[in-house]
């Protein structure tokens, strides 16, 4: 099995696959959306079916509440499984499952390690590939957000910036994130 590994600003993601699993071990030293407050609005903006997904946890909370007070590793599965659902839909094939879990243990590894595993009912590698670079654009866009929150708190003027929604996800730029703060 071939590990790639990629490295963004704020994450890391390693991923391998295996009978049509995906399994992606992401790092993070942001571990909560807890302190990401834009985060439910980048979404809504930028990936609003994000916010119905199903989630399954201890709690029965939705998605669209978790998503405030969550783990960025839970974040970065629903995003991903998100834009698998859409890439699928784009291709027209209506018959397909996606299915994820994040699970972390940091007494065995580093604070902000977190494992997802991804299944599916088909080999879907290039779906995923497609998926995986707008769920990773739009997760550093989000993570990049924890610097502006800081200076939203700091600066009293920032919170004049009106509220515009983009056109579409795939111009992720600070310009939008300044927008949606
Ligand atoms: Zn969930």
């Amino acid at each position: 099995m071939k590990m790639k590994s990629y490295h963004y600003s704020k994450f890391i993601l390693n991923i391998k696959k295996a009978k049509g699993i995906f399994y992606i071990r992401l790092y993070s030293p942001i571990i909560s959306t807890q302190k990401l407050p834009a985060t439910k609005n980048v979404l809504k903006i930028m990936l609003p079916g994000v916010l119905k997904t199903e989630c399954f946890n201890s709690q029965n909370i939705p998605f669209s509440e978790e998503v405030k007070n969550t783990e960025t590793g839970h974040l970065f599965e629903h995003i991903l499984l998100e834009y698998l659902c859409e890439e699928k839909e784009k291709s027209g094939k209506n018959n397909f499952f996606f299915e994820g879990q994040t699970t972390w243990d940091w007494n065995k590894h580093k604070i902000g390690t977190y494992h997802i595993v991804i299944k599916s009912n088909n080999d879907e590698e290039l779906v995923f590939n497609k998926a995986l670079v707008k769920a990773a654009s739009l997760m550093e866009f989000i993570l990049n957000t924890y610097n502006l929150s800081r200076l939203y708190k700091k600066n009293k003027h920032i919170h004049k910036w009106q509220l515009h929604a983009p056109p579409e996800h795939t111009l992720l730029n600070k310009t939008k994130l300044q927008a949606v703060l």
